[in-house]
C-alpha cells in the first residue's frame, strides 16, 4: 500500500490557505484573511448549518486524525471525508512460465491393412461352397484327452476287417460323454450311416489359412447335434460317444487330414496346436 502506484486514501491536501501559509506567503495571506472574514459575515445566515456541519466534522476529525476542517472553510464540503486521490496503476498482467512448454505434433502410427486372404470354401452336399471363417482356438474333442487307448499309425489288427495302419488317434472318454468340434468351422458331413465309421461326422476348418478336416467316429445313434453346412465353434458338442460301425467298444475314433486327404497324427497336431 506505500507503494506510489497504489496511493489509495493518500493524505488529504491541505486547505488553500494553509497551504498557502505553510509557503510563506506572508503579505499575500495577510491580505486574504479580511477578505474572508467579510466573506463570512456575508454568508452568516448560513452560519448554523456550517455550525452543524463543523460539529459532525469535529466528530470524524477525532477519529480520523487525517481529516483536516477548518472552521474558516467558506464553502460547505459535500462530504467531510477526504477526498480519494485515485491513482491505481494497473500493471498489466503477466503469467509467467518456468518452462515453455513444447508443443510435439504427436507421432502417427503407421499401420498396414493386410487383404484379408481369400476365404477357404468347404463342398457341402446340396449346400454348395462354404466359406470358413480362420479359426483362432483350437481345443480337446473330448473331455479327457489323456485316455487314449489307440494311437495313430501301423498297429496289430484289433478285429476282423480292421485296418492294420489306425488312421485316426482313439480316444476312450467314457460311452456318451460329450464329442466336440476342436475348432470354428463348417460341418461338411454329419451321417448315421458312415459305413465302418458308424455314426460320422466331419468339420473343415480354416487354420492359417489351411483347410484342415477332422472326423468323428463311432458316435451314438441319435446323438447328432449338428446338420451338414452348420458353422460350429470350437469345444460345440457334436454328438456322444459310442461305439457305432466297426468298433470293439465305446471310443471315440478321430481322424484328421488336409486338403490333399492324406491322414495325420491328429494327436500330435492337436497338442501342438493346443495352448
Ligand atoms: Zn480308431
Amino acid at each position: 500500500m506505500n507503494s506510489p502506484t497504489h496511493g489509495r486514501r493518500a493524505a488529504p491536501k491541505p486547505p488553500a490557505s494553509s497551504r498557502a501559509r505553510a509557503f510563506g506567503a506572508g503579505p499575500r495571506a495577510a491580505r486574504t484573511s479580511p477578505d474572508r472574514t467579510a466573506r463570512s459575515r456575508s454568508l452568516r445566515p448560513a452560519f448554523s448549518v456550517i455550525a452543524m456541519t463543523f460539529a459532525s466534522g469535529m466528530l470524524v476529525a477525532t477519529s480520523v486524525p487525517a481529516l483536516a476542517i477548518t472552521a474558516t472553510d467558506a464553502e460547505p464540503r459535500a462530504s467531510v471525508y477526504a477526498p480519494v486521490e485515485d491513482s491505481i496503476t494497473l500493471a498489466p498482467q503477466a503469467i509467467e512460465v518456468a518452462h515453455e512448454a513444447e508443443l510435439k505434433p504427436m507421432a502417427v502410427e503407421g499401420y498396414a491393412v493386410e487383404a484379408a486372404p481369400p476365404p477357404l470354401l468347404s463342398q457341402v452336399a446340396g449346400l454348395g461352397s462354404v466359406s470358413i471363417i480362420k479359426a483362432d482356438l483350437v481345443v480337446w474333442p473330448v473331455l479327457t484327452p489323456q485316455k487314449r487307448s489307440d494311437g495313430f499309425g501301423p498297429r496289430n489288427a484289433p478285429c476282423a476287417g480292421c485296418s492294420t495302419s489306425h488312421d485316426g488317434v482313439d480316444f476312450n472318454p467314457g460311452n456318451g460323454s460329450p464329442v466336440m468340434s476342436i475348432a470354428d468351422g463348417v460341418v461338411v458331413l454329419a451321417t448315421e450311416n458312415g459305413g465302418g465309421l458308424g455314426v460320422n461326422v466331419e468339420v473343415q476348418h480354416n487354420i492359417d489359412g489351411e483347410l484342415v478336416t477332422s472326423s468323428y467316429a463311432h458316435m451314438q445313434f441319435g446323438s447328432l447335434q449338428v446338420v451338414e453346412g452348420q458353422r460350429v465353434s470350437a469345444g460345440q458338442q457334436l454328438g456322444a460317444v459310442g461305439t457305432t460301425g466297426q468298433s470293439t467298444g465305446p471310443h471315440m475314433h478321430l481322424e484328421m487330414f488336409g486338403a490333399d486327404g492324406v491322414r495325420f497324427d491328429g494327436f500330435a497336431w492337436l497338442d501342438d496346436h493346443i495352448a
